[in-house]
């Protein structure tokens, strides 16, 4: 199947739902390797926030192919922990990661728009950090994969291991949609690889800094993520049914 013709596919509603049949009883690897193969190693591009579901990713994706591209929004806000698991898994891949920047730095988002930005307008922060640096930086592709799992929130729950991206034009994967934490911490643990040691204190998802918190015992895995605020999502991820 050409890449043009798995794009017909995906937005053909039948054979949509054929394909998302066919694809969900495979391994995460596997469905990597359909798209990669299908889409093309270089039409198509892994996301990764270093958190447990996409280290996991890096992993698989690189037996698949280790030409495919993978990048990581930097919005420069960062903990420092992630910066390093970063670099850990450069190290152990001798892989470089791509770095997509916003159009602003923070000296300079400060100066248009005052100080911690985050606090008073999380959406438009998020927005100026994370959306419009990957709306530019997925032009040059044709397919996308991420780390989305059903059980992460109730705005996931829907989510399919192929599905067509409205926000961004363009075929996404969600390999580990099915998956549950404990088979991705399984096989980080069977493959020995580097996670972000955050996420041993109470840390399930993490995010930019000023915007993560460490959940309690019994919290919702994402409750940390702008705690205090009605915000639950980036704006990254469109759900299907919106
Ligand atoms: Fe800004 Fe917080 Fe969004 Fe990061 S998560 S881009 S700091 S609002």
């Amino acid at each position: 199947m050409e890449k043009q013709l798995l794009q017909q596919a995906v937005l053909d509603e039948t054979r949509l739902k054929s394909l998302q049949e066919e694809l969900r009883t495979k391994h995460p690897e596997e469905i990597i390797r359909f798209g990669v193969e299908e889409i093309g190693v270089k039409a198509i591009t892994l996301a990764c926030s270093f958190g447990y579901e996409d280290v996991a990713l890096v992993d698989m994706a690189l037996k698949v192919n280790p030409e495919l591209d993978i990048f990581y929004l930097d919005t420069d806000l960062h903990f420092a922990e992630t910066y390093q698991v970063r670099d850990r898994l450069s190290e152990r891949y001798r892989k470089e990661f791509i770095r997509v920047a916003p159009a602003l730095t923070l000296e300079e988002q400060q100066e248009h728009y005052g100080a911690e930005l985050w606090k008073r307008d999380p959406d438009l922060c998020c927005k100026l950090r994370k959306v419009e640096p990957l709306r530019k930086f997925l032009t040059g592709y044709q397919g996308w994969i991420t780390g989305i799992r059903r059980e992460q929130s109730p705005t996931r729950a829907h989510a399919e291991v192929i599905e067509w991206d409205k926000a961004f034009g363009m075929v996404k994967l969600n390999p580990l949609a099915f998956w549950n934490e404990k088979q991705v911490w399984n096989y980080i643990f069977a493959h020995d690889i580097p996670y972000n040691p955050l996420h041993d204190q109470q840390y399930p998802s993490i995010g930019c800094q000023p915007c993560t918190r460490q959940v309690k015992p019994g919290e919702d895995p994402r409750a940390g993520r702008w705690a205090g605020s009605a915000k639950t999502e980036c704006g990254l991820h469109v759900s299907q049914s919106e």
